[in-house]
């Protein structure tokens, strides 16, 4: 077994140095998952979402034009998806209300992820079409991804852990808690 786990190890610090390639984006929101765990529903996840209960959906906050899900395969712990409600594919294709309301609570994230977890620094971001590595290119969604100095050297246990859902779940809730009314 030891020989197993050696391959396994190595293949996966394999995947971290692919971490920030665009298509490695794909992976991270779980949108192509290929096994396991993720029983893709019919239809488009983020336009479900937001009707489902908050302890199976993730939803952190709902605004007016858009809300904010935990991604169900983070980066990192308090990894953020801003969507609208809108089932949406083209950044450009957002109006006026939705582009600021988008802005604005990608800002209310990321003072919401500081304030809980004093995150470093982040990578903000929304991948445009299949080719740029959007899995779910046809509903628009923008990264919220919190760092922490050294935070790729947790992404073996983070990653792998079964226990992972229950502690989305309780990262759900105190994001939610924490987010200004
Ligand atoms: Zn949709």
């Amino acid at each position: 077994m030891t020989g197993a786990e050696e391959h396994t190890d190595r293949d996966m610090a394999d995947g971290l140095d692919r971490l920030w390639t665009p298509h490695r984006m794909t992976y991270i929101s779980g949108e192509d998952r290929p096994e396991g765990g993720y029983e893709r529903p019919s239809g488009c996840p983020f336009c479900l979402a937001p009707a489902r209960p908050p302890e199976e959906s993730l939803v952190v906050a709902r605004g007016g034009h858009v809300f904010v899900v935990l991604n169900l395969y983070p980066y990192n712990p308090g990894h953020l998806l801003v969507c609208p409600y809108r089932h949406v594919a083209d950044y450009t294709d957002l109006d006026g209300p939705e582009t600021a309301e988008l802005a604005s609570f990608t800002q209310a994230a990321m003072r919401v992820i500081r304030k809980v977890s004093s995150a470093h620094g982040f990578n903000l971001g929304m991948n445009q079409g299949g080719v740029a590595g959007a899995g779910i290119a046809a509903h628009l969604h923008q990264h919220v991804v919190p760092r922490w100095g050294g935070d790729a050297n947790f992404m073996p246990v983070i990653g792998r852990t079964k226990v992972l859902p229950q502690l989305l779940g309780d990262t759900r809730d105190l994001l939610a808690r924490a987010w200004p009314s």
